[in-house]
């Protein structure tokens, strides 16, 4: 038996045989270049017959999967609109005389190292998208049939690398599991086997040989571990743990339309935190009642320029209408500190976790703010919307805010723009500052939103995004705890609700403690609302504090 270990991309065990997969490259002989004029020429034909082709492949892939899932084809199309990209290889074959496929080559292999070197991973994740599009351009462009990687019967699939199209297109009754040498845990094959619920282990490094093909084999895909040729024992131990989990998920499913409430009768909204429309139909899908807290910054990040009003109107639209009458509480742009993009031209900042970020560069570049609550509030009259602001550290900012948008829904009334009557504004608890001012913020919030990561990185000085000092980053520390009870009982005092959206949210150890807060709602990953139902539903809100908060003074 060989154990090699890798990082787990999709949870979920399986076991059965190896299926080696090795691209084959191109061979054929280098073709002749031609005036600048007749290799773009090419490039634009090139174009045309791909956008084809991906419009072709959504329309199959959503008729036999789910939308979310045909997505990646549509993103696809969109790369091949990007203006940078077009510009590049236009550059390319006009300026340096490159023939179209060594422009596009070039042209690929810039934007997949830009992506790489960007501080998100969901956006280092997007290198594979654009060097799977450009690969779709070169087969084009030589003349290649691309044939969909067919799969003989049920496999674990080992490859270096999958390309998003090709997961897509990968027979789902034939796959049983992903491995790669290569790839990223936001990498689109990733997310595609998440939403496919296919265990897949990616980063094995070159030990997957061509020798294993054929090989008996099992996965763990939480534990990011493939066994080949694995024991007896392991074999059980692989098939146990598939039952159990199927088991778990087939349980979980009665806590579906049941309500959140405990067994002495507390009830407490239990809502989706979503970066995407494909989370927001996650979210419905595992019945969260709403949405406590969408990221809009990633529709930002995923953007080679920044999105206009339109753009970010039909996407707030459009995530109102999934949620089916739910409420969606937007948070405002939270750029800035581990998220950025390049056309914002932040400069560098010595501790950009403390910088030009949220809130403060929203009040600093007013237009950004102004954008995106006219396409907040024109969006509003498609469902339940609230709004609220990220990193509020003083009472000043949030009147600012709010002077800001009183002034875009004049704007609107004054353009005949159709938007709900109301919409809560409300701000997120996530600074030390905001907690102690809560009971003075709690005049200019509609509501309170506790954001228990960064409150727990600025309360203790710890760096969220340092991997080293995890030990150091502790959210259930005393003195966070007593930040966010001090938050929750102003709430109270203010009649405004509370909700936490953190990470802690979904810890099922500190569900007693926020239920005898009593916040209104917690906002978890659409996977983790059933799991928070079912503790909910079989708890009792004790008396007396959780071990946690009386363990004052303790580390
Ligand atoms: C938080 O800080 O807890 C939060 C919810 O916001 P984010 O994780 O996006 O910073
Ligand atoms: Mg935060």
């Amino acid at each position: 038996m060989i154990t090699l270990n890798g990082i787990g991309a999709s949870p979920g065990t399986a076991e059965g045989a190896l299926f080696c997969y090795h691209r084959q490259e191109y061979a054929g002989p280098p073709r002749p270049v031609g005036s600048p004029d007749q290799e773009l020429e090419r490039f634009r034909a090139a174009l045309r017959q791909a956008d084809a082709q991906l419009r072709q492949l959504f329309r199959d892939t959503v008729s036999d999967a789910d939308e979310s899932v045909a997505q990646v084809f549509e993103i696809h199309r969109m790369m091949l609109e990007d203006q940078d990209y077009l510009e590049k290889v236009e550059r390319l074959i006009t300026q340096s005389g490159k023939g179209v496929e060594a422009a596009v080559e070039e042209a690929a292999r810039i934007f997949s190292e830009t992506f790489l070197a960007m501080d998100s991973a969901y956006m280092q994740a997007r290198s594979a998208d654009v060097l799977d599009v450009s690969t779709r351009l070169l087969h084009i462009l030589r003349g290649e049939e691309e044939k969909p990687l067919t799969l003989p019967f049920p496999v674990i699939l080992a490859a270096d690398d999958l390309r998003p199209s090709e997961t897509v297109q990968l027979d789902k009754k034939k796959l049983i599991a992903i491995v790669t040498a290569e790839g990223s845990r936001n990498s689109h094959t990733a997310i595609l086997a998440k939403t496919m619920g296919i265990p897949a282990v990616v980063q094995l490094g070159d030990v997957v040989t061509p020798e294993m093909d054929g090989k008996h084999a099992a996965v763990d895909g939480s534990a990011g571990t493939l066994w080949v040729e694995p024991t007896d024992a392991i074999c059980q131990l692989v098939r146990e743990k598939t039952m159990d989990l199927e088991e778990r998920r087939q349980q979980l499913l009665q806590y579906k339309g049941r309500p959140s409430v405990t067994r002495d009768g507390v009830s407490v909204r239990l809502l989706a935190n979503v970066g995407s429309l494909e989370d927001c139909e996650a979210a419905v899908e595992n019945d969260a009642e709403g949405v406590g807290l969408f990221r809009t910054e990633f529709q930002y990040l995923s953007a080679s320029t920044c999105p206009g009003e339109e753009e970010l109107f039909r996407m707030y639209r459009s995530a109102l209408e999934k949620l089916g009458g739910r409420t969606v509480v937007f948070r405002t742009l939270d750029i800035g500190a581990d998220k950025s993009a390049p056309y914002f031209g932040l400069p560098e900042e010595e501790n950009p976790a403390m910088g030009m970020r949220a809130v403060r560069l929203c009040l600093t570049r007013r237009e950004l703010l102004r954008t995106q609550l006219r396409a907040l509030y024109r969006a509003s009259a498609f469902g339940k919307m609230q709004i609220m602001i990220p990193m509020i550290a003083s009472v000043w900012e949030m009147q600012e805010v709010r002077k800001t948008a009183q002034s875009v829904k004049r704007e609107l009334a004054a353009e005949g723009a159709a938007c709900a009557d109301s919409v809560p504004l409300g701000a997120m608890i996530e600074t030390p500052a905001a907690a102690i001012l809560s009971g003075e913020l709690a005049k200019e919030a509609d509501f309170f939103s506790i954001g228990t990561n960064d409150l727990t990185q600025y309360t203790l000085a710890a760096d969220r995004q340092n991997g080293d000092i995890h030990l150091f980053y502790d959210a259930r520390h005393p003195a966070v705890l007593r930040l966010i009870r001090m938050t929750a009982e102003n709430a109270a005092k203010a009649g405004i609700p509370v909700c936490v959206c953190g990470d802690l949210a979904a810890d099922l150890t500190m569900t007693d403690f926020f239920l005898s807060l009593g916040v209104d709602s917690l906002s978890v990953p659409p996977s983790m609302v059933l799991p928070l139902r079912e503790r909910v539903r079989l708890m009792t809100v004790g008396g007396g504090l959780p071990a946690q908060e009386k363990g004052e003074g303790d580390a």
